[in-house]
C-alpha cells in the first residue's frame, strides 16, 4: 500500500525542527510496521494550521490524495494533520470517494471511509478546537505576565511612549504636551479648550488623526502616564518608566476627568459666572467682574471691559442672562440642542468590551491564530465603532454641561444649586453675549445685552 506522510511545526525553533526529525522517523517506522510504501513526505514548515495561513504541503497532499497517488496517510498525532474543522472537511471529502485511513504514531488510526472514523475524526478536530482556544487563554495569561514584568502589550502605539524591542520609552514631546494637559486640567481649564489647542498647533495623536476631548480623557486618565501598570483593570504596581505626571498629581486628575459631572465641580475662583464670558460690543474684548461704588460710596458689583472701560451693573446681566437660559432649557427644544442623550453607562461598556477585544487582537495575532491582514480588518472595525461611541459619549456628558440640567425635574431649582462655574460652563455652552452701548439713564435697558445662541 503507498502512504503519504504529512508532518507540521508550528514554530520555526531549533528544537521544533529536531522534533520534526523525530517525528518523521516515527511515521516512518509506523509505515513500515503496516506494510506501507511511503510515496510522499509533505512537511509544512512554521505555519499555523489554525490561523488560517497558507501550508502549501498541506494543499499539494490534497492534490496528490485527488490524483489517487497513495491511500493511507500517516501522521504523528490527528492534531498535527488538522487544526481546523475546514481542513477536516476538505480532507472528509476528498476521503469519502476513496478508501483512505489515516494512521497516527500517537493517536488511534482513522478510516475515514467508516461512519465511525468520520465520526471520530470530527471529535479530534474539535478536540484540536478546543488545544486552540485554551492556547489563547493561555496566551491571556502570558499578557498578564507581561503587564506584571512591565512589558506593554498594546496594539497602538499610546501617545507619550514608545518601545524598543520589549522595553517601553517615553517620547519626550509627546510626554511635554501630556504633562501641560494635566497641568491645565487641574488649572481649571476644560479639556475642550485644552484639545483646541494641540489641535490648532497642529499636533496630532498616534495615528495621525486631530485630538478630541474623548482622546485627550483616555490619555491623561491612563495609569501609565503616572508610571503605574495596569492591566485588566488589576494593578501591577510600579512600571520601569518614570512617571510622566507624578502619582499625586495624576490621582487628582483622574478624580477630576472621571468624574461624568466634572464641569460641575466648584471652581473657588470664579466668583462671577459671567466675568470673562461677556464680549463688549465695542471692541470685542472680554469683561471681567469688578468693584464699583456709587456716590453716595455704597460697593456693588459690574462687568467691566478690559480696553474701553464700558461697564454694566453685574446683578442687572447676571438676572437677565439666567432668565434667557433658563427659559431656553425648560422649552422643549432644548432637546434639539443637545441631541438625543444615550444611556452612557450602556456605552461605555460597549466601548470597553470592544476595547478589550481589539487588545485581545494582538495576542492572536502573535499567536498565529489570526494574520496580520485580518487582524488589521478586525481592528479597524472595531476602532470605526469605538470611534462612534465614544462620540456619543462625549456628546452625552464632557461636551454638553447643560445635559444635567436639562434632565433636572425642575430646572430652576437645579440652576439654583450650581456653582458659578457651573453656571459659566452653561452660558459657554448655549450663548454668546455681547454688551452693547448703555443708553442715556441709569435705569438698566435689556436691550444692550445681545444673546446670540450658539445653537
Ligand atoms: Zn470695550
Amino acid at each position: 500500500m503507498r502512504a503519504a506522510i504529512y508532518l507540521r511545526q508550528s514554530e520555526d525553533r531549533l528544537d521544533d525542527r529536531r522534533a520534526i526529525a523525530r517525528q518523521l522517523a516515527d511515521c516512518e517506522a509506523l509505515a513500515e510496521r503496516a506494510g506501507c510504501t511511503v510515496v510522499g513526505t509533505y512537511v509544512d514548515n512554521d505555519k499555523s494550521a489554525s490561523s488560517g495561513k497558507p501550508r502549501p504541503e498541506w494543499d499539494r497532499m490534497l492534490e496528490s490524495l485527488g490524483r489517487n497517488e497513495f491511500g493511507v496517510l500517516i501522521c504523528w498525532h490527528t492534531d498535527r494533520l488538522y487544526r481546523r474543522l475546514r481542513d477536516l472537511v476538505d480532507l472528509v471529502e476528498l476521503a469519502e470517494t476513496r478508501s483512505l485511513r489515516i494512521l497516527a504514531v500517537n493517536a488511534g488510526d482513522i478510516d475515514l471511509t467508516s461512519p465511525a472514523g468520520r465520526m471520530l475524526a470530527g471529535m479530534l478536530g474539535s478536540a484540536a478546537r478546543y488545544e486552540v482556544e485554551q492556547k489563547s487563554v493561555r496566551q491571556r495569561a502570558a499578557n498578564r505576565q507581561r503587564a506584571e514584568r512591565g512589558i506593554s502589550i498594546w496594539t497602538r502605539r499610546p501617545f507619550g511612549f514608545d518601545r524598543d524591542g520589549h522595553d517601553v520609552r517615553i517620547v519626550p514631546a509627546e510626554a511635554k504636551e501630556i504633562r501641560d494637559a494635566a497641568k491645565k486640567v487641574l488649572a481649571g481649564h476644560t479639556l475642550a479648550s485644552i484639545t483646541r489647542d494641540l489641535n490648532g498647533r497642529g499636533v496630532r495623536t498616534t495615528l495621525g488623526h486631530p485630538w478630541t476631548v474623548t482622546a485627550l480623557r483616555r490619555v491623561l486618565t491612563n495609569p501609565r502616564v503616572a508610571g503605574r501598570i495596569v492591566y485588566n483593570g488589576e494593578a501591577y504596581g510600579d512600571a520601569p518608566w518614570k512617571p510622566i505626571v507624578q502619582p499625586a498629581e495624576f490621582d487628582r486628575l483622574t478624580a477630576m476627568l472621571r468624574d461624568p459631572k466634572r464641569r460641575l465641580t466648584n471652581d473657588t475662583r470664579l466668583k462671577h459666572w459671567l466675568s470673562g464670558a461677556l464680549i463688549c460690543e465695542a471692541d470685542e474684548s472680554r469683561m471681567y467682574a469688578t468693584i464699583a461704588w456709587t456716590r453716595t460710596g455704597t460697593k456693588y458689583h459690574v462687568y467691566q471691559c478690559k480696553k474701553c472701560k464700558r461697564t454694566r451693573k453685574l446683578a442687572d446681566v447676571d438676572a437677565l442672562v439666567e432668565g434667557v437660559i433658563l427659559g431656553r432649557i425648560e422649552s422643549e427644544d432644548v432637546a434639539s440642542l443637545l441631541g438625543v442623550k444615550p444611556d452612557v453607562m450602556e456605552l461605555q461598556a460597549e466601548v470597553d468590551e470592544l476595547r478589550s477585544r481589539r487588545d485581545g487582537l494582538a495576542a492572536l495575532l502573535a499567536d498565529g491564530l489570526l494574520s496580520p491582514d485580518a487582524v488589521r480588518e478586525q481592528a479597524q472595525k472595531l476602532g470605526h465603532r469605538i470611534d462612534v461611541l465614544e462620540r456619543s459619549i462625549s456628546r452625552a456628558l464632557g461636551d454638553s454641561p447643560v445635559a444635567d440640567l436639562a434632565d433636572a425635574p425642575d430646572v430652576r431649582a437645579a440652576w439654583s444649586e450650581l456653582g458659578a462655574k457651573q453656571r459659566r460652563a452653561v452660558a459657554e455652552t448655549l450663548v454668546e453675549i455681547r454688551i452693547l452701548a448703555a443708553g442715556k439713564g441709569t435705569r438698566f435697558d435689556p436691550g444692550t445685552v445681545r444673546i446670540e445662541w450658539k445653537a
